[in-house]
């Protein structure tokens, strides 16, 4: 089932596809166990984390995230203090509650970093293992954390795609499969990019609850802005890196500066790196696409989604809708998880949703909100994933605050650009970084034994 809503899922940080991803699993494999009657005989569970996951999967917060997930946490319920009191409730007594029965559990030993393993079918690869006391083994399961926090079993990513249009679980008036098909969808019916996809939601839900859910994401945004202009201190993880937000947040609102162009800069800058720093906290997150790109939508639609000084409603669901539209577009072409495509595949598809989140806003012809996007990835091919650590902190902050900037340029260059200029499109770009992603090397996704992560000394 992809939606818009899907693309935007809230959840904890630090990583959509390290710690969202694996704690639905984990919660999966549980559910699995229990519907075919096994949770009770189960003695032992084994986890198996493979590739990426295991590679950062320490700064990224995949342990604690299984642990969790085997517990019955879900993210998109999580308190992030309910579960920081659970995990230390389970590592303190060694035992851990599986749907309703208690088993003994330690992480150290029944969870195996399994780095050197790299599955074909997706680097993100998780095998978990329910044994019963004699150690017959009562059920195994292989999944995958695709990226964003979507998930997938073995036989889900076997299984040959039907067709390449965006596929959902209904019946949508207006299926697309690439830009250009969306285009001339728009173009035949004389609609823009959001009352198009608005349409093809109704088909899943009714429309007041499409517009409750992209409130409630809008609302979810906020609110970690809000957390992370006024929380204080040192980042957990080890590498001592402060939370600038809240000094920049109370240098904006002391002396508001005279020159505007450097202005607008801080209140992206200020708001792109609450988000990110809420997130590096483990704190509550929107993917957007993941959580590691998490600050660039909400700092741009916070900043540009205004009418008479308020936030307005209409245009941050037009925002949603069509940066989302794009997301669905990378979802289905290419990958939006840095384990496959590299940091061009989160901060990258996040500033190209942004630009044509706001191309929108800025009244935009579908034409012009694509070339917003193309431009907004155009000028982020190649970017690589080399998180210093293992931790979603150095480059990834501050690299949102760029990105946020880069996008609201991007729609700039667009609305001041005419159809016939552009010569790349919006599908040649998703291409151009699906293939990028494909001929980068391991050291740069996601996996820490290159680039930043092998040239700055942890202090
Ligand atoms: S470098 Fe980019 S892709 Fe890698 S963890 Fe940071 S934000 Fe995510």
């Amino acid at each position: 089932m992809l939606s818009v809503l899907d693309i935007f899922r809230i959840g904890i940080g630090p990583s959509s596809s390290h710690t969202v991803g694996p704690m639905r699993i984990a919660r999966r494999f549980v559910r699995a166990l229990a519907k075919r009657g096994l949770a009770g005989r189960t003695a032992r569970v084994a986890v198996e984390l493979q590739g990426s996951l295991a590679l950062t999967g320490v700064g990224h917060g995949t342990v604690d995230a299984t642990i969790l997930g085997l517990a019955g946490f879900a993210p998109d319920r999580t308190d992030p203090d309910e579960a920081a009191a659970a995990l230390a409730a389970i590592r303190q007594s060694g035992r851990l509650k599986l749907a309703g029965h208690e088993i003994a559990f330690d992480p150290g030993g029944d969870i195996d970093l399994a780095g050197h393993i790299i599955p074909d079918l997706h680097p993100n690869g998780m095998v978990l293992r329910a044994f019963d006391a004699a150690g017959a083994m009562l059920l195994e399961g292989t999944y995958f954390s695709t990226g964003g926090g979507f998930v997938a079993s073995e036989a889900q990513l076997l299984r040959p795609p039907e067709d390449d249009r965006i596929r959902t679980g209904n019946e949508v008036p207006h299926p697309f499969g690439s830009a250009a098909e969306l285009l001339a969808m728009c173009a035949e019916g004389g609609r823009d990019i959001a009352a198009l996809v608005l349409a093809n939601e109704d088909a899943m839900r009714s429309r007041a609850e499409t517009e409750a859910g992209l409130d409630a994401i809008a609302g979810a945004m906020d609110a970690c802005i809000d957390r992370g202009l006024t929380r204080e201190g040192i980042l957990p993880g080890g590498l001592k890196v402060h939370r600038r937000a809240p000094s920049l947040w109370r240098a904006l609102q002391a002396n508001p500066q005279s020159n505007e162009r450097e202005q607008l800069f801080d209140w992206l800058n200020c708001y792109a790196m609450a988000v990110n720093e809420e997130n590096a906290a483990g704190g509550r997150v929107v993917t957007a696409p993941t959580n590691g790109a998490a600050g660039i939508i909400p700092a741009v639609m916070r900043f540009y989604c205004e009418s008479d000084g308020a936030r307005c409603e209409a245009k941050r669901r037009i925002f949603l809708l069509t940066a989302g539209a794009i997301g669905l577009l990378y979802k289905q072409r290419a990958s939006i998880s840095g384990a496959e495509m590299g940091c061009q595949g989160e901060v990258g598809v996040a500033c190209s949703m942004a630009a044509g989140g706001l191309a929108a806003v800025w009244g935009a012809t579908p034409a012009q909100v694509a070339c917003a996007a193309e431009i907004g990835m155009e000028h982020n091919l190649g970017l690589t994933c080399d998180p210093v650590a293992g931790l979603v902190q150095v480059p990834c902050i501050e690299r949102n605050a760029i990105g946020a900037v880069k996008a609201v340029n991007a729609a700039r260059l667009a609305l001041h650009r005419s159809e016939a200029e552009a010569c790349v499109s919006l599908d040649q770009v998703i291409e151009t970084m699906r293939q990028t992603g494909l001929d980068m090397s391991t050291k740069y996704k996601e996996t820490s034994q290159g680039g930043l992560a092998v040239n700055v000394i942890e202090c």
